[in-house]
């Protein structure tokens, strides 16, 4: 009997990386799920962490991988099981007559379509060996504030949100859920913003500026105090947190 297993989506770049190096540090074995492979991480971790190559933008491809076996017997064994839905997308940004229909489309396949999917997958998965299950929906403060040029992404974060509340009112033994605002983080998302141009994004300056002025989180930081939160005895008692507010 493995103790914990975890399930990290986007672990090939920015939080997604540290937090699967966190758990891994833990002696935590991942399933890292992305487009792309993280091999200096696979590097440090040897067979503790197992890759596979997902878009979560196409639901069908997802859909008939969690038809599979890979997950159920990823989760064989386990007597607990964390899934973090980190992967995530700012596209497209921009108001209403600059949204690429099919970038809103993958964005809402990405943001909510394939965290949904996954968490209902983990739940069915490993029967009834697995005792507890923990789902930790990467959020943002933008599905809890309106952000210019951020209307797709900000409705797909508070997707999250609103997912984990309803989940928590089914209250599915051995089931925790949070949605989780992770705080300003110094991530190749964070490079997307500043590239971006001001017609899709007025607020670029103020964002380049707390970057200038060292106002962002190292991954590495955040994905420590995530991990602990998410190992904690009282995850998942508030369906939505702002992690900001747990490390003070
Ligand atoms: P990032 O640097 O852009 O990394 C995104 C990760 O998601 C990558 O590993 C990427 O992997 C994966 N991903 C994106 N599209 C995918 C797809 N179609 N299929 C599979 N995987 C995909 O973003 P980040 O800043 O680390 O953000 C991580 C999470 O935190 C996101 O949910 C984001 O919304 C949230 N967040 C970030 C900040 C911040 O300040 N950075 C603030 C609040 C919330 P591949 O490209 O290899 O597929």
């Amino acid at each position: 009997m493995i103790g914990t297993k975890a399930i990290v989506s986007g672990h090939s770049r920015g939080l997604g990386a540290a937090v699967a190096e966190e758990l891994l540090a833990r002696g935590i074995p991942v399933l890292g799920l992305a487009r792309r492979g993280n091999p200096a991480l696979a590097a440090r971790h040897g067979g503790q962490l197992v890759e596979v190559a997902l878009d979560l933008a196409d639901s069908a491809a997802l859909a008939s991988w969690l038809a599979g076996d890979t997950l159920g017997d990823w989760v064989a064994g386990a007597e607990r099981v964390l899934l973090v839905n980190n992967a995530g997308t700012l596209q497209p940004m921009g108001p209403l007559p600059l949204q690429e229909c099919d970038a809103v489309a993958r964005a809402v396949a990405v943001n909510v379509a394939a965290p949904l999917m996954l968490a209902a997958a983990l739940a069915q998965a490993g029967g009834e060996d697995v005792r507890e299950r923990r789902v930790l929906h990467v959020s943002s403060g933008a599905a809890r504030k309106p952000y210019a040029g951020w209307s797709v992404y900000c409705a797909t974060k508070a997707a999250l949100d609103h997912h984990a509340r309803a989940v928590q009112a089914d209250a599915t033994p051995g089931l925790r859920i949070c949605a989780l605002a992770p705080g300003v983080i110094d991530t190749p998302m964070q490079g997307e913003i500043r590239a971006s141009t001001l017609e899709r994004f007025p607020l670029r300056d103020r964002f380049a500026e707390m970057q200038a002025s060292g106002g962002l989180l190292a991954p590495d930081e955040c994905a420590m105090h995530l991990a602990d939160y998410l190992l904690d005895q009282d995850f998942g008692r508030e369906p939505v947190a702002d992690l900001r507010d747990l490390m003070q």
